[in-house]
């Protein structure tokens, strides 16, 4: 089974691109749970947040500054955003390439579901 994330990175699969440089793809989740609901994945395949190696580092901290770029660039910088990483079948991770939810645009409870 091909990755469904690496295969949006690869075009080869659509989705509705909200930003991407060399190494980051941000697009709007398919299945939004807030007005504003991007994914930001590595071009590159990362399994899980388990797997993510010290090599990686630096990717980890694109992922994170992309998605707060976005949410400043979207208006959410002042009224406030939610990032996340789910990790694991507690959490709910269904596709198993890494990737940070960028949510906002209503109020978000807490602690969450
Ligand atoms: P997880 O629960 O693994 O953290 O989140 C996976 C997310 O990927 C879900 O919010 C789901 O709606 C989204 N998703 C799954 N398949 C696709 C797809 O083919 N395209 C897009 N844009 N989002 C997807
Ligand atoms: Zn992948």
């Amino acid at each position: 089974m091909p990755c469904v994330f690496c295969e949006i990175v690869a075009g080869r699969i659509p989705a509705k691109v909200a930003f991407q440089d060399e190494a980051v793809l941000a697009f709007h989740d398919i299945n939004p749970q807030a007005p504003v609901h991007l994914l930001v994945v590595p071009k590159q395949h990362v399994t899980s947040l388990l797997d993510l190696t010290p090599a990686e580092d630096a990717l980890a901290g694109r992922l994170v500054r992309s998605a707060r770029d976005l949410a400043r660039e979207l208006g959410l910088g002042e009224r406030g955003f939610r990032l996340v990483f789910n990790c694991g079948a507690d959490a709910g991770y269904s596709v198993f390439h890494i990737h940070l939810h960028l949510l906002g645009g209503r109020k978000l409870s807490w602690p969450p579901g």
